[in-house]
């Protein structure tokens, strides 16, 4: 186990219920996530972690909704409630998350630590941070395995399906 490491993403009060951008069940998945990281020696969380009127939100983009699509440089991107703006409580840790033995706390974007050729992800939400996520981590080089059951999805137009065949196609462990 020593050179895997586990990746807890976004388990932040607004991806959970009562949230700005609340996952189904987001907050189910707290018992499998804690007994995770009890089973693992190296935990890095990351945390969502955006400034006021980030271009993801559909408040940045007049005349547009939550979950319609903008046309980015780099390709679709789906607008947002506003959500996890930095400093707020929804862009906390959730509650009752064990994070105290957690040795990196990543703000936005990914990088393997030194030395781990392993990681299992877990977190939310499956079709989105933690799918983008386990991909970065397969170009890197690295093993990956994804928890299924210790994370919910947003499953936005079939967003669930389309990223699990894309998870699969790239090698990922869906356990
Ligand atoms: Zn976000």
């Amino acid at each position: 186990m020593a050179e895997t490491a586990l990746i807890v993403i976004d388990v932040q009060n607004d991806f959970c219920p009562g949230g700005r951008l609340a996952v189904a069940e987001g907050d189910a998945i707290l018992p499998a996530v804690n007994a995770l990281i009890a089973a693992h020696e190296h935990v890095i969380l990351t945390q969502d972690w955006h400034p006021k009127r980030h271009s993801s939100f559909a408040s940045s983009h007049s005349g547009r909704a939550p979950f319609e699509t903008v046309d980015a440089a780099y390709g679709a991107q789906t607008l947002w409630p506003d959500h996890c703006v930095q400093g707020t409580r929804g862009a906390a840790f959730k509650a009752g998350l064990d994070w105290t033995k957690a040795e990196l706390v990543i703000r936005k974007g990914f990088r393997p630590a030194i030395g781990i050729t392993h990681v299992t992800l877990c977190g939310l939400a499956t079709d989105y941070c933690v799918a983008y996520s386990a991909l970065d981590a397969v170009t890197l080089g690295l093993a990956v395995r994804v928890e299924m059951d210790a994370c919910r999805a947003i499953d936005l137009g079939g967003s669930l399906a389309a990223m699990t065949v894309k998870m699969r196609d790239a090698g990922v462990t869906l356990a």
